[in-house]
């Protein structure tokens, strides 16, 4: 019996340390394919930060399971790309949620990172609520609607996603150094909602990770000629997005997709509405745009005014402003309108698809890039390539490789020229009436941005480029990262151009485009009396002329702030002492040695 009851314990031993080695080894198997499944979702989530790739479906969730199983609403995040037309993010969710039948739900978050008016000028902002609203009422027509979430996307669009129990996150990746991090946070925080997350480009012509790789050695092209070269090798972009590949449908009157009707309960609510004015919105009103005085502005914002805009422009001059466009020879002081499209606004926002606007003209064009209508397209393709290739410190001097170490003085060192220039009273007519243009209409031509550009750094003033570019991205209604610092650093002689000896008069200069001074007046009313002859240079008026024409120099209108002969021979001798330098300590990647050619920029 003995024998019997240890055979029996030795058996029910046995059994137990089978059970016990099972469950040792579903353990570690268990460990293993979470590590191994964090590894894979780490290395998922680098390569979407990189643009590398979009999350698909079977990768993102780490319980797909669940998320399978989880019909809930499909989110679009509209942030840039405020249309309806070739927007690839609502392609793909509109298709995801009719495959899965689910709503769509889109959104705009609007970030109190940005309200500011120290950052965001009230004229870029109002153009953002109006571009909101038209997106709201082109949604509408196809039983659609955009939801306002105010707040930190880390909050409040994480809250809205899993109050919604919401399947599915789309948006467009941005390519800014904030938006980039704001984005990998909101990645991270849909990983642990569950809410699975499809990013897609659309903001360029091309995805910028893939031109990238088409660079040799990944290396973006720091001049325009090597660029033009990439741009051959490429191609030119995909066709827009029709309507129906977009919406499903190709016009309101056909059936709408059930996917895009929004539940009456957004649209009754209150708590979704987008201000229809600065005014109109008591948070806005508390972050600082109170008596801010937006009427001037020129530009009306949204997806249906940028496609009128844009035809129009196709249509002017029978079709011969596209046709002949050669940028140099548009006049910077035409308003009435501007001699160029007037699109930039729409572009930064997204209004309108560089596609879009890219294959309504390439057919058309007679002259050639860069200084083609398409040339001014590869001129944004190729700084905002270079933006993403180089990160933040592209808008910086220190620490960006492309950029020539300058000692330039700092606004503490010279406050009264700072403010005179960003005041518009420095009293050069031509350089004060293109910084109150900027402040009340946020908008410039590009030769005018040229002059002021020069002006305050390499030109007059020997300010930073840094301050100039802090106070376009405050006042432009088309401020863009990669394009404002690029241009920044263009006109300063930086980076990209070298010939620093070439400076803008700002009393020559304009009288080649406009003699008798017709935008000066405009925007300088203290100077409309001046005769022509003295438009420009108004202290030179005789005493009893500028009494006659009620305006004194010194009184009625600022004095000089420098004597641009002397000011602009004195930098010249500084820019050689820099380039000198730089090229000794070999500080810049370009070439230092300035070119006796000329060169041309458009
Ligand atoms: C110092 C300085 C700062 C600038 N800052 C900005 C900025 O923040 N945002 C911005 O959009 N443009 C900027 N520009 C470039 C240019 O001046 C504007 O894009 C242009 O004047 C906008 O008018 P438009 O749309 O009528 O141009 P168009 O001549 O009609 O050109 C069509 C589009 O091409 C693009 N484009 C044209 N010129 C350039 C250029 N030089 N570089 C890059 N893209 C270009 C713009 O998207 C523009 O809307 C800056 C230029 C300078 C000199």
């Amino acid at each position: 019996r003995d024998d019997v009851r240890w055979d029996r314990t030795r058996v029910v031993m046995l059994l137990m340390s089978f059970v016990s080695i099972g469950i040792g080894w579903s353990r570690i198997q268990v460990r293993t394919q979470r590590k191994n499944s964090l590894y894979r979702h780490r290395l998922q989530f680098e390569s979407v930060l990189r643009g590398k790739r979009s999350w698909s479906s079977s990768e993102t969730s780490m319980n797909d399971q669940k998320s399978q199983s989880n019909h809930g609403p499909v989110v679009v995040w509209f942030r840039k790309g405020l249309r309806i037309h070739d927007n690839l993010a609502l392609a793909s969710a509109v298709k995801y949620a009719t495959q899965s039948k689910s709503t769509i739900l889109p959104v705009f978050t609007l970030d109190p990172y940005f309200l500011d008016p120290e950052k965001v000028g009230a004229v870029r902002l109002s153009f953002l609520l109006e571009s909101l609203c038209d997106l709201d009422l082109n949604l509408k027509k196809f039983g659609s609607a955009l939801l306002l979430l105010k707040g930190s996307p880390d909050s409040v669009l994480i809250d809205f996603l899993q109050s919604k129990n919401a399947s599915a996150l789309y948006f467009e990746r941005d390519s800014e150094p904030y938006a980039k991090k704001r984005d990998a946070e909101i990645v991270q925080l849909c990983e642990k909602s569950n809410v699975k997350v499809f990013t897609e480009h659309g903001h360029t012509l091309f995805d910028l990770e893939y031109l990238l790789k088409q660079c040799t050695n990944k290396k973006a092209p720091s001049s325009m000629p090597e660029f033009l070269r990439l741009m051959d090798s490429v191609g030119n972009p995909e066709t827009p997005l029709s309507l129906e590949r977009v919406l499903g449908v190709s016009n309101t009157n056909e059936k709408l997709d059930p996917c895009l009707q929004i539940p009456a309960e957004y649209l009754d609510s209150d708590s979704f509405k987008i201000p229809k004015s600065l005014e109109d919105d008591e948070d806005l009103v508390k972050s600082g745009y109170r008596n801010i005085d937006a009427s001037g502005a020129k530009f009306k914002g949204g997806e249906s005014e940028a496609l009128l805009m844009l035809e129009s422009f196709c249509k002017r001059d029978s079709g011969k402003a596209v046709e002949q466009f050669s940028k140099p020879h548009t006049s910077p002081c035409a308003f009435d309108p501007q001699s160029t499209t007037g699109l930039s606004a729409y572009l930064k926002f997204g209004c309108i698809s560089a596609r879009r606007f890219f294959h309504r003209i390439v057919s058309k064009a007679k002259t050639q890039p860069p200084v083609s209508l398409v040339g001014q397209l590869y001129w944004r393709e190729h700084f905002y390539l270079l933006g993403y290739a180089h990160g933040a410190s592209f808008s910086t001097m220190k620490g960006n490789a492309l950029c020539r170490q300058i000692d330039w003085r700092t606004t503490e060192e010279e406050p009264d020229f700072a403010r005179a220039w960003e005041e518009g009273r420095t009293g050069f007519p031509w350089i004060d009436a293109c910084m109150r243009q900027l402040r009340q209409e946020g908008w410039l031509h590009h030769l005018a941005r040229h002059s002021v550009a020069c002006f305050l750094t390499r030109g007059d003033l020997w300010i930073s480029w840094e301050f100039g570019q802090k106070v376009f991205d405050r006042y432009l209604i088309d401020a863009d990262w990669s394009i404002n610092a690029a241009n920044w650093m263009w006109l300063s002689c930086s980076a990209f151009f070298h010939q620093y000896f070439r400076v803008y008069s700002p009393i020559a200069f304009p009288k080649k485009y406009d003699k008798s001074g017709h935008f000066v007046r405009k925007y300088v009313p203290e100077l409309k009396d001046i005769p022509d002859k003295y438009i420009y240079e108004p202290w030179n008026a005789p005493a009893d002329v500028q009494k006659k024409a009620k305006c004194v120099v010194g009184i009625d209108y600022p004095r000089p702030i420098v004597d641009h002969s002397v000011a602009s021979k004195q930098n010249m001798d500084r820019m050689s002492i820099a380039f000198a330098a730089n090229k000794e300590s070999n500080a810049s990647t370009s070439k230092t040695t300035p070119p006796t050619k000329r060169m041309k920029k458009a």
